[in-house]
């Protein structure tokens, strides 16, 4: 075992504070990677919070990780001492089952195992996140990084980057596509990115009406402000696609009647309550409603080399690690531009 630190909640009502803990040896297939940076995810917030339930502590959050091998095991091909290296979400599944072998490791029959907030495939063994120094992750589930791009801004492409990449690939998005990317955060700035990228016309739906002057710098070709009627009556049934990333409740009836006929709500942001839905905002223009969640392997390389290739990355805001709390207080606010970044040499 090796010991590390951490930042830890002890508890849903506690908050993050360091925490001393131990990575597993590394075995034949693993690889032990140094975290440089690590991204605050939404999703860290709503998982030390409890806000899905079955919370797991103490919990050490942290999915967008990025950093440099320091130890290989015997049988690693993929990875040597000195490379960049990745992990997103998650760090392992069962490898067997049809979504393993068609590289969908995300949608695991058998239940994949996340990087944190989660048990290993032995059933019993909790994870723990990249809000550390050092981790220890199967091969399989280790991601090669450019050393093109800046790594601190790589980070966030682990989750917000596939998260946005992931849908916009399976839908098809591109040319002759208007694309509606709802709430401009963490994930919405990268779908901006990705869709302005794939040759879409974006529009971005937000409550904030001061992210106009940075969404067009991101790309986007238009702005609606959804608090203005107006606004959102210009674009009723206009759109082919709207991406929702919003962590808060909203009314999805609001959001579908912008739909074209045949339009596609896509939702990857998690409210923790239910959403309420009128069947006519489905029927009246034959509209669907979907959902992704971030994305396999294969995919999750396939964006990396992307960005590489495109010079794509997050626009981040770099934070001491002991500000972790006064960035989630932000984040919340809505004040994010657009991904906070932990440097773990703060830790
Ligand atoms: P974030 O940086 O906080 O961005 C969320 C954005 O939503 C905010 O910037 C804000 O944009 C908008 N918003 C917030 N409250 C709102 C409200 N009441 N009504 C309308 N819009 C509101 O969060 P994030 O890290 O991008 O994560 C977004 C969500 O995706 C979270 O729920 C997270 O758990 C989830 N997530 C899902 C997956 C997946 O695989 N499906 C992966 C990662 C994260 P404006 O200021 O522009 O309105
Ligand atoms: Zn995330
Ligand atoms: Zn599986």
């Amino acid at each position: 075992m090796t010991a590390t630190k951490g930042y830890a909640a002890q508890d849903s009502k506690s908050d993050l504070a360091p925490w001393d803990f131990e990575r597993r040896e590394v075995g034949p297939h693993d690889v032990q990677f140094d975290i440089h940076y690590c991204g605050v995810c939404h999703s860290d917030l709503h998982q030390i919070k409890n806000d899905w339930g079955e919370g797991i502590f103490p919990m050490v959050p942290g999915h967008e990780i990025v950093g440099k091998v320091v130890k290989v095991g015997s049988h690693v091909k993929k990875f040597k001492v000195g490379d960049l290296a990745g992990t997103g979400c998650l760090v392992d599944s069962c490898r067997t089952c049809e979504n393993c072998q068609e590289g969908l490791e995300q949608f695991c029959s058998n239940g994949m195992t996340g990087t944190y907030n989660s048990l290993e495939q032995d059933g019993k063994t909790p994870t723990y996140g990249g809000y550390s120094k050092t981790i220890v992750v199967h091969e399989d589930f280790v991601l090669h990084i450019s050393d093109k791009l800046p790594l601190d801004a790589v980070a966030p492409l682990l989750c917000a980057g596939i998260t946005t990449y992931s849908p916009l690939r399976h839908w098809k998005v591109g040319k002759g596509h208007k694309l509606a990317v709802l709430g401009l955060g963490g994930l919405g700035h990268m779908a901006v990115k990705f869709g302005v990228s794939f040759g879409a016309e974006v529009t971005v739906l937000s409550t904030s009406p001061e992210k106009e002057a940075d969404a067009k710098k991101l790309g986007a070709h238009k702005f609606v402000v959804t608090k203005d009627a107006e606004q959102m009556k210009a674009v009723a049934g206009y759109f082919d696609f709207i991406l929702d990333t919003v962590s808060a409740p909203h009314d999805l009836n609001a959001y579908l009647s912008l739909l074209r006929v045949n339009g596609v709500h896509i939702c990857v942001g998690v409210p923790p309550t239910p959403y309420q839905l009128h069947a006519f905002s489905l029927i009246g223009g034959r509209r669907s409603l979907a959902g992704s969640l971030i994305g396999g392997l294969p995919e999750t390389q396939e964006m990396l080399d992307y960005c590489a290739e495109h010079n794509i990355v997050s626009d981040i805001e770099l934070i001491d690690i002991k500000d972790i709390d006064a960035a989630f207080e932000r984040m919340v606010k809505g004040d994010v531009r657009y991904r906070f970044v932990i440097d773990i040499a703060t830790l």
